[in-house]
């Protein structure tokens, strides 16, 4: 590509209202364009790297055997409500009626509809496992839409569906798509981790996700140093998967200690049963009374015991907003009465006098409650809730100090706590959808079988950002090769004067395209400096600056994108080095 032919939309300010790099960087180098909050133009740059990560996915999928599709994304609100998640999955799904007053959705996930697909087409154990695959759009009303593309409304997710005969042959197919997956962020140049993690809404049994390790991360990942153990801190047994139950328990108790005591000690403060507590709360924790406690609360006192506690996302209290923390700034403090429905305490204890309980209920931080509760064996009472995200950062730095530096579940190493950005998640569906839309086959026996599903994610436009999150510095992004909107800047100096370097420059461009090389020659009316810091802006790994002393010498200057130096490499070694 000829940059004078392109749309090179670059920026040289910080756009103020990016808090994280990549959304900075990719606003700075014209990837994308705000359309409205969550929704966003993809500019041709932008646009040539995500066809690539497409591309690897692509590729990958059907190696492993799957094959591509393309749903709808309007889809029948009817589908939802056979499945009961018209209602379940709340305010992120999207919905509106056409012309004729037809109720619709615009799809979060393609579930009901691949099973609706499948149980029409699909009449005979022999058409199984079969694994069907999309790269579409998806929309989700996210609550807070954030960071760019790594957290829109609108964004590109691969999904997958495989469907069986039977759990076994689930299990199988499960395990073929961790394997892609593991080769797909590989091969996209990513620092990953595989985690073991909850099915939140979409439901089912076992569940991992894939997490680029970054600190904009919106997940806490939990890990060992010293060998493969790594899980969600926020899935209730985060701390022992494939780990033998007894060191499982082991690992609980470790956790457990401090939040056990707390549960006591707060039933014991409010002179209610241990039991009522575990019933109705899901997380204990103790929170310091900073700054914004005190604002929230006007009678609390520095060194006051404070507590945090959250109502089960089940309880009739759910619907109690509370604002105390940051992070859940849109939510209230729960009254003296509320607590007292829930917990059948006295309320002028607990009140504005002497403030020193306080109760939060919202689903945003019910994903906490599994971690803490799932900790403190409390997690036991909880099931089914739908999982959110942004965890407040005083409960993340208490999970922080009870879990980081505690021997690893699996025996081996410590524990780390990483963030991590969420780009990939795998799930064993087993029959819900499939039970619930009535999708079977005949069975060897012939007679009719519930098929069984897995169904596999990966968020295409979220790993374009989070690609960026684990590569720049100070002067832009630094793509690794196999995404890079183009391998090769070639900058040519003089190129508006000297008939010599357009004549070389072409010839050059030309050779290197049909070596197979995505090249961008800046041909631009531009002084070099703008060009040198607009091709490092936008990441391009491989620098070719062609100038006629070069020529005269038989060189050109090479430089890639983490090198501090360039050199000059001879014009007739040039395709051998850049294979
Ligand atoms: P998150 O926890 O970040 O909200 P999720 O668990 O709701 O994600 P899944 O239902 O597992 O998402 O969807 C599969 C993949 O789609 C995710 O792993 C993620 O990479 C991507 N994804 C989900 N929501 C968004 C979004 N709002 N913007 C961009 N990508 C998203
Ligand atoms: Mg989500
Ligand atoms: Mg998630
Ligand atoms: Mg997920």
């Amino acid at each position: 590509m000829r940059a004078s032919q392109t749309l090179l939309a670059t920026l040289r300010e910080t756009p103020a209202d990016a808090e994280v790099i990549s959304h900075q960087l990719m606003l700075r180098a014209g990837m994308i364009r705000k359309l409205a909050s969550g929704l966003y133009n993809w500019l041709p740059l932008g646009n040539r790297v995500l066809k690539k990560v497409e591309r690897i996915i692509r590729e990958e999928m059907d190696n492993a055997g799957a094959l591509e599709v393309l749903m709808p994304v309007t889809q029948p609100i009817e589908l939802w409500e056979e499945t009961g998640r018209a209602v379940q999955y709340g305010p992120e799904l999207l919905r509106f009626s056409d012309r004729h007053g037809r109720p619709f959705v615009l799809g979060p996930t393609h579930e009901e509809v691949i099973t609706d697909l499948a149980r029409h087409e699909l009449q005979s154990y022999k058409q199984l496992p079969v694994n069907f695959y999309q790269v579409q759009t998806k929309f989700r009303d996210e609550i807070r839409p954030r960071f760019g593309v790594m957290r829109s409304r609108e964004f590109i997710m691969k999904d997958a569906y495989s469907f069986h005969i039977d759990h076994a042959s689930l299990e199988q197919t499960y395990q073929v798509m961790f394997d892609t997956y593991c080769r797909i962020f590989t091969r996209l140049g990513l620092n990953f981790r595989p985690v073991q993690a909850d099915t939140g809404s979409i439901g089912g049994t076992g569940s991992h996700e894939f997490h680029v390790l970054a600190d904009s991360g919106e997940d806490d990942i939990a890990f060992s140093d010293a060998s493969d153990y790594a899980a969600n801190v926020e899935m209730a047994e985060a701390l022992a998967p494939n780990t033998p139950r007894a060191n499982a328990t082991q690992a609980l108790e470790t956790v457990a200690t401090p939040t056990q005591t707390l549960c006591e000690e707060v039933a014991e403060l409010l002179g209610v049963a241990l039991t009522q507590i575990m019933k109705s709360v899901a997380v204990v924790a103790p929170v310091p009374v900073d700054a914004d406690t005190l604002k929230a609360n006007p009678t609390a006192q520095p060194g006051q015991r404070f507590f945090l506690l959250l109502l089960r996302a089940d309880h009739e209290l759910n619907e109690i907003k509370a604002a105390k923390l940051d992070g859940l700034k849109d939510m209230r403090l729960a009254t003296g009465e509320e607590i007292q429905a829930a917990l059948g305490c006295v309320p002028g204890f607990i009140g504005p006098v002497g403030v020193n309980v306080t109760v939060i209920a919202d689903r945003s931080v019910a994903t906490m409650s599994d971690f803490i509760c799932g900790a403190n064996r409390a997690g036991e009472h909880l099931s089914g809730v739908n999982f959110g995200r942004d965890l407040p950062e005083p409960i993340v730095a208490d999970i922080r100090n009870v879990v980081a530096g505690d021997a690893s579940p699996c025996g081996h190493g410590s524990l780390n706590i990483k963030r991590g950005i969420e780009v990939g998640h795998i799930f064993q569906l087993g029959q819900k959808y499939s039970a619930a839309l009535g999708a079977s086959v005949l069975g060897e026996g012939g007679k009719p079988v519930v098929m069984t599903m897995g169904c596999y994610g990966i968020g295409v436009t979220r790993v374009v950002a989070s690609a960026i999150e684990q590569n720049y510095d100070d002067k832009g992004i630094i793509w690794p090769d196999a995404i890079a909107p183009y391998q090769i800047a070639l900058v040519p100096m003089n190129w508006q004067k000297s008939q010599r370097i357009q004549t070389e420059a072409t010839a050059l461009y030309e050779q290197l395209k049909t070596a197979g090389f995505d090249v961008l020659m800046d041909d631009r009316n531009e002084r070099p400096g703008v060009k040198f810091s607009d091709m490092e802006l936008i990441g391009i790994p491989h620098r070719l600056v062609m100038g006629e002393k070069g020529l005269d010498a038989g060189t050109i200057e090479y430089k890639g994108r983490r090198d501090n130096e360039s050199r000059d490499i001879p014009l007739a070694d040039l395709m051998a080095f850049l294979q």
